[in-house]
């Protein structure tokens, strides 16, 4: 979508620290990062949040969460998985992606 900034990046428009592509799915690390590993995985599709992913959506999204925390080398330790939606759930950019977050003891509260 256009001046989507994670349809920018996906499409190479905007620079991104590309880990992980499939043919559904694109992630790149954040670029404030809020553990050790902290990638944002983003389905190519541009879907405003997770009310509006489907079911292709939601095992490809799986898929490749399993394949990067195997890549990072956080797939023993633990990670935490978060997508955030809407104003109360502080969502900033508005095309659907998830937090995989790792590489260290996470805090136990989560809001
Ligand atoms: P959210 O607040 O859940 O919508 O997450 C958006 C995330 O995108 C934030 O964690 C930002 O740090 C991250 N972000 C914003 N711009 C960029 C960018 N150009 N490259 C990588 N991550 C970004």
């Amino acid at each position: 979508m256009e001046n989507c900034l994670f349809c920018r990046i996906i499409a190479g428009e905007i620079p991104g620290d590309k880990v992980y592509e499939d043919d559904h799915v694109y992630a790149f690390r954040d670029i404030n990062p809020q553990a050790p590993v902290h990638v944002l995985i983003v389905p190519k599709k541009h879907l405003a949040n997770i009310l509006e992913c489907d079911a292709e959506t939601a095992a490809a999204l799986t898929d490749a969460i399993r394949a990067i925390a195997k890549q990072e080398g956080i797939d023993e330790s633990g990670f935490r998985v978060i997508s955030n939606c809407g104003a109360d759930g502080a969502q900033s950019v508005n095309h659907l992606h998830v937090h995989l977050l790792g590489g260290k003891k996470l805090a136990e509260r989560m809001a």
